[in-house]
């Protein structure tokens, strides 16, 4: 055998399956706000979670409603982000800012 050496490892990016999951998407009627559908989706899987005890063959099923969060301006309403002590959308000032320029003002 000769002493040949293995090449050096190289490392680079791979794409591998972390996570799956299956999406339903009831149709809820009068839920105009996302407030209102999050209530409509609680209460179809309610619902739901009781069809399936019915219904022995699919009774390990398990559903739950998945909430997203995003942070807005309180001001305008746009995706919060701030910029140098204000909203970067509307130029609204933090409360941080505010704060801090009473505290210079004495
Ligand atoms: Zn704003």
């Amino acid at each position: 055998m000769s002493a040949q050496r293995e090449p050096a490892k190289i490392a680079k990016p791979v794409e591998v399956l972390a996570d799956s999951f299956v999406r339903a998407d009831p149709v809820v009627w009068m839920a105009p706000t996302p407030a209102t559908r999050v209530k409509a989706l609680d209460d179809w899987v309610k619902e739901f979670d009781k069809f399936l005890r019915d219904h022995r063959s699919q009774d390990l099923v398990r559903l739950s409603v998945q909430r997203i969060y995003k942070t807005i301006c309180s001001v305008c309403n746009g995706t919060w982000e701030e910029d140098e002590g204000t909203c970067a959308n509307c130029g609204a000032p933090t409360e941080q800012s505010l704060q801090a320029a009473e505290e210079v003002q004495g």
